[in-house]
């Protein structure tokens, strides 16, 4: 599983660093190195851009994964650098932005926009499996999730607009009720297709979500 991301465009990361000069920059050595949007190359990249357009960088970092709780060690070390600075420039996930949050008194500026938790299908090609919708129906639609899969989250059935297999907002895809009515039909699980289900409660993804493990 990875966060994938997509780096911001460089107008909208310069109006966010209004007023901020001096500048430390953070990326992930995980998923945004993956992603080539926050690796060692990007982040390079970055400084160059920053520094063309007047910043003064105090120092840029690559931290192994900018989401776990090696980030405090990683900030402790670099602390006279960051503290130099006006604000930190985030090249991670917007997890790993929340980290670098906790630890901080300066601003951190997201440079990367996180777009959803993905699997790899096959190499190189991500696909999102999960929304986390907190109702899950994977046990009757073959495993297929009728949330992701689906462009508009049908959860009793196809829409009117499904043709030969595929999905009508976008033709390339399969329509993913096609794919969970096949593999229903493999399981000789049919009578699944007939069970209704009521409308989604949306009381159980109530923001903010939290849990207690005991
Ligand atoms: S139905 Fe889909 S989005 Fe909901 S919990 Fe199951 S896999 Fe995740
Ligand atoms: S054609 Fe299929 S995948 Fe596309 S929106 Fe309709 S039901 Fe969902």
């Amino acid at each position: 599983m990875k966060s994938m991301t997509k780096q911001k465009p460089i107008e909208e990361i310069q109006q966010s660093l209004e007023g901020l000069d001096k500048v430390f920059i953070v990326g992930c050595g995980t998923c945004t190195t993956l992603t080539n949007t926050g690796g060692v190359e990007q982040v390079e990249e970055m400084k160059e851009k920053l520094q063309e357009m007047g910043k003064w960088l105090t120092g840029t970092l690559v931290i192994p994964t900018a989401c776990d709780d090696m980030t405090d060690v990683a900030m402790k070390e670099n602390e006279q650098a960051i503290r130099g600075a006006d604000c930190l420039l985030s090249m991670s996930c917007a997890l790993g932005v929340h980290r670098l949050s906790l630890y901080l008194d300066i601003p951190v500026i997201p440079a990367v926009d996180t777009l959803f938790i993905g699997v790899e299908e096959t190499p190189g090609y991500f696909r999102e499996a999960c929304a986390q919708c907190g109702q899950c129906f994977l046990g009757i639609t073959a495993g297929i999730c009728p949330i992701t899969a689906c462009h508009k989250g049908l959860v009793n059935g196809p829409c009117g607009g499904t043709n030969n297999g595929k999905c009508e907002v976008d033709k390339e895809k399969d329509c993913a009720w096609t794919l969970i009515y096949n593999r229903l039909k493999e399981q000789n699980r049919l009578h699944l297709m007939r069970q209704y289900q009521p409308p989604r409660n949306h009381h159980v993804t109530l923001q903010p979500k939290s849990m207690k493990i005991s």
